[in-house]
């Protein structure tokens, strides 16, 4: 018996996996705030070692090459509306391979697939009124195409990697370097954390959060990140 929906079901947002033909299902994207203390203290924060702290993304916010037909490491983003400062976060992106709840640091690993480079985009106009306000922050960062990601790279190729340069340059000029073992909180510390609050499955993705130097980008501007042996990402933004 086929199911009849009221209205036409979305389409299943995805990401390319490299390497092969299949496609990695988005199910749920977390994001992590201020896990490399220099971001933190440029965001006017703290920068001592607080326990990680979480937002989400739509799953329909990924943009990937899988999904705009331009195919390979190549992306155009739409310039967002109701933003003035549009700013750039690159991140290392954990996709979730494995159902699990209260996972233990030690076993993190075992529920990972693979890793990827990615974009957390973010209005940081709005995300400052917001903070100011105390309200919630999803109108800054969980707009459509607020989450660009590079292909993911499955753990069965590349590993488990806890070290490696993470950058970002805006047309040929670097803005963010650092290193993912730079991080706060690692990558098998954020899984466990975020494993207690909510039961991750496969399909989830996990934005690490940003080094020191996010800045503003405009219509025009072309956007290249990358981290060691996950390749790279281009973003141009129209
Ligand atoms: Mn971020």
């Amino acid at each position: 018996m086929s199911v009849e929906y009221a209205v036409a079901p979305a389409p299943q947002p995805s990401v390319a996996v490299a390497g092969g033909s299949t496609l990695f299902p988005v199910r749920r994207i977390y994001c992590v705030g201020r896990n490399y203390a220099e971001h933190a203290r440029e965001m006017g924060g703290n920068p001592e070692r607080e326990p990680p702290f979480f937002f989400m993304k739509p799953a329909d916010a990924v943009l990937s090459s899988s999904n705009n037909g331009l195919g390979g490491p190549h992306i155009e983003m739409a310039y967002p509306p109701m933003t003035d400062n549009l700013q750039h976060e690159v991140e290392l992106v954990v996709a979730i391979g494995r159902t699990g709840v209260n996972i233990a640091p030690e076993v993190a690993c075992d529920h990972i697939f693979g890793y990827a480079v990615g974009l957390d985009m973010t209005r940081r106009d709005v995300q400052s009124g917001l903070r100011e306000a105390g309200r919630p922050w999803e109108m800054a960062k969980a707009f459509d195409q607020s989450a660009p990601i590079g292909a993911i790279h499955a753990a069965a190729q590349v590993g488990h990697p806890t070290r490696g340069v993470i950058w970002l340059g805006v047309n040929g000029v670097e803005r963010q370097r650092s290193d993912i073992a730079r991080m706060t909180w690692s990558v098998a510390e954020v899984v466990a954390k975020l494993s207690q609050y909510v039961r991750l499955g496969p399909g989830d993705l996990i934005f690490t959060g940003t080094p020191q130097g996010v800045s503003r980008v405009v219509r025009g501007d072309v956007l290249n990140c990358g981290i060691a042996g996950l390749g790279e990402l281009f973003l141009t933004i129209v």
